[in-house]
């Protein structure tokens, strides 16, 4: 604590004391309240039992501690898409009324780790993972990029295999910044855009009426009073919501608003790619 940047950080350590001397997970969504509101610091850290991916009933979760530089020279493209969401989100395929009426627009750093204690590297972090903090008082993005990093490699493989060397040579030069781009898709528009639908509490009825985007059919049922999502989706809500995430961000990738700011040209993209491997891989 005598080394925190500002009140909010101090704050921020108390309440984690607080949590893990007491086990009182309320301590620790107190934490998390002072974390979100501290905006792109210069030494960012969090702790706690956070992401229950190999828990397979979701219940368990496993324990992260890091600490991180957070990168400002990085930071301000995915600031710049932050400041797009608004121009971004609408080019999600589902029913505008799913969103929430304002998003919440989080900080977006990219990060240079120091210490990372966990189960393994993510290349992107979206927390809380409370999500009725997520929905009501918001959350940070972070992408960890690193050049030492290793690109991960099955995801371009299969691409580059399939590719000649011209196409080959476009997708090496393209590939960390894709890659980037599509974890910042994933955590900041996967995981940050939707909301849960309540049943009307007086009336017992849906408060309006969603149409599925790919069967064209009327949604027939939403949540009731205190339902949350990881209960009534059960064993694959986390998988759910993973792909979720992944496909609204590869979606995305689409459109010149996700990579105009990461100096990406539409030159580029079309200069030596052979459209016939694209189709073929
Ligand atoms: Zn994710």
């Amino acid at each position: 604590m005598p080394y925190a940047a500002n009140e909010r950080e101090k704050q921020m350590l108390q309440w984690y004391i607080n949590s893990f001397t007491s086990g009182n997970m309320e301590d620790h969504k107190q934490s998390q309240r002072y974390w979100i509101k501290d905006m792109i610091p210069t030494i960012e850290m969090n702790m706690g039992w956070i992401e229950h991916y190999t828990d397979p009933t979701n219940q368990r979760a496993i324990w992260n501690g890091w600490v991180a530089i957070v990168n400002k020279k990085r930071t301000e493209n995915f600031t710049k898409l932050v400041h797009k969401s608004d121009k971004i989100i609408p080019l999600l395929p589902w029913d505008k009324n799913i969103e929430k009426s304002k998003f919440l627009a989080p900080d977006f750093t990219s990060l240079d780790m120091l210490v990372y204690a966990g189960e393994g590297l993510p290349s992107g972090i979206n927390i809380p993972n409370y999500q009725d903090m997520k929905e009501n008082e918001g959350f940070k993005n972070l992408v960890i990029e690193d050049d030492k990093k290793p690109i991960d490699i099955q995801k371009f493989y299969l691409l580059d295999h399939l590719a000649s060397n011209k196409t080959s040579d476009n997708i090496q030069e393209v590939q960390r910044v894709a890659e980037t781009l599509q974890t910042a898709g994933h955590e900041l528009f996967g995981h940050g855009t939707g909301r849960a639908i309540f049943k009307d509490e007086k009336t017992g009825k849906r408060p309006m009426s969603f149409v599925d985007p790919m069967s064209g059919e009327s949604y027939t049922s939403c949540y009731s009073k205190g339902e949350k999502y990881n209960d009534k989706w059960g064993e694959i809500s986390t998988s759910y919501e993973e792909c979720k995430a992944d496909v609204a961000g590869m979606y995305l990738l689409n459109f010149k608003d996700m990579w105009s700011d990461f100096g990406i040209e539409m030159h580029q993209i079309n200069k030596n790619a052979d459209s016939t491997d694209l189709l073929q891989a």
